[in-house]
């Protein structure tokens, strides 16, 4: 979708810190870290809402977030995943936070 910000980053088109590209996910690090490693797993596929991605475009999502999560060294992490402006859900393109949560005052989240 042209719009939009994360198909942009998908294209190269907006500058990211890519962290894993496949055929069919992205994922980057958040431009407004909540604690240090404060990720973000995208389809490729653009969809606003986790319902309006087909299944098949979401198989690697948790693995990815997994393999993230290991390589920054969070052992305490929340994955966050919000549909909906109500939901707080700013950016309508489906996306997973992957959330350190460190055990010191460092993190801010
Ligand atoms: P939401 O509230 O929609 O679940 O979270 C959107 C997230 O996208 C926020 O944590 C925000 O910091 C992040 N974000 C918004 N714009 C950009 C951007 O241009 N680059 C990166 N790397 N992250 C962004
Ligand atoms: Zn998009």
């Amino acid at each position: 979708m042209a719009a939009c910000i994360f198909c942009k980053i998908i294209k190269g088109e907006i500058p990211s810190m890519k962290l894993f590209e496949s055929e069919k996910i992205f994922a980057f690090l958040d431009i407004s870290p909540l604690s240090k490693g404060h990720s973000l797993i995208i389809p490729k596929y653009h969809g606003a809402k986790l319902h309006d991605i087909p299944d098949d475009q979401l198989h690697e999502i948790l693995p990815v977030a997994k393999k993230i999560a290991i390589a920054v060294g969070a052992e305490d992490y929340n994955i966050l995943q919000n549909n909906g402006r109500i939901a707080h859900q700013l950016v309508d393109h489906v996306h997973f936070h992957m959330i350190p949560k460190p055990n010191d005052t460092e993190g801010l989240g």
